[in-house]
């Protein structure tokens, strides 16, 4: 793993972070602090609010061209009450690699793009302890290119300068 000198400190950081993301999905910030514990329930998996909106965590991974590792965003999507009924049933059943995809819609801002917020996905349920892969497939999205075509070592060098300094809901997660 290449260290890099940062252009937004001047300083080396000795590892370039490949992982982000946001602990929550992005409506769960418009809920008052204080009305959060008794509208939100929540794990470091899956969100309901108000008993009626339904969120899953998953992961976005893009390829960087080159390079071995895949830059990852933890993301949050909003699932249909019924799917994620489906995805809490199933949650310890090792069947559930053969679910359907859900659709989800994208509730995670995601630096370096104009809107990710309610981008359409697809998210793949993966074997019991591995989080959801999310696809997206919003028709000419740049994020979708990106996922599609890769991103340079540079462009993702570019990202980590820049959260690396940011105090906001998207963190470093390792
Ligand atoms: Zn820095």
């Amino acid at each position: 793993m290449p260290g890099f000198t940062c252009a937004t400190c001047g300083n080396y950081h000795d590892e370039l972070p490949l992982c982000f993301g946001a602990p929550a999905p992005d409506y769960y910030y418009s809920i008052p602090p204080e009305e959060r514990e008794a509208r939100t329930e929540k794990s470091a998996d899956w969100c309901v609010i108000d008993d009626e909106h339904f969120f899953i965590r998953g992961r976005i991974e893009i390829p960087i061209i080159g390079y071995p590792e895949r830059l990852v965003w933890n993301v949050w999507t909003s699932l249909s009450e019924h799917n994620f009924t489906r995805s809490q049933e199933l949650w310890n059943d090792p069947l559930r690699v053969a679910e359907e995809p859900y659709f989800g819609w994208l509730q995670t801002v995601i630096p370096g793009y104009d809107n990710t917020l309610n981008i359409k996905t697809w998210v793949h349920t993966q074997p019991i302890g591995i989080a959801p892969q999310v696809e997206v497939f919003e028709e000419a999205h740049p994020l979708l290119l990106d996922q599609q075509n890769g991103m340079t070592l540079a462009h993702v060098q570019q990202i980590a300068e820049r959260l690396l300094h940011e105090a906001s809901s998207t963190s470093t997660q390792q």
